[in-house]
């Protein structure tokens, strides 16, 4: 048995990324910080059901920069936000 080998082109894998995130509210684009550190901000609602069979659930998100959380966000409540702290 003879076979004849060709080389074909194999279309490379396309996806879509985020490639940046603009503020919600100033439009201007939210930075990450350094690496290891987390900072992130994301307003979001969340609705659906839960059957022991089917559920679908869906959200609705913000995205804040740092500068909008301080002098937008937080103004809005009268009180500060839950704080919670997880260390591991
Ligand atoms: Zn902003």
């Amino acid at each position: 048995m003879t076979q004849i080998i060709e080389t074909i082109d194999v279309p490379a894998d396309t996806r879509d990324v985020v490639k940046s995130t603009n503020c919600d509210i100033c439009g201007n684009e939210i930075t990450e910080p350094r690496m290891y550190d987390v900072d992130e901000i994301t307003v979001e609602r969340q609705t659906g059901t839960s059957y022991p069979s089917d559920n679908w659930n869906e959200y609705e998100r913000f995205d804040v920069c740092t500068g909008c959380w301080k002098s937008v966000v937080k103004p809005i409540f009268n009180f500060g936000p839950r704080k919670n702290r997880v260390d591991f």
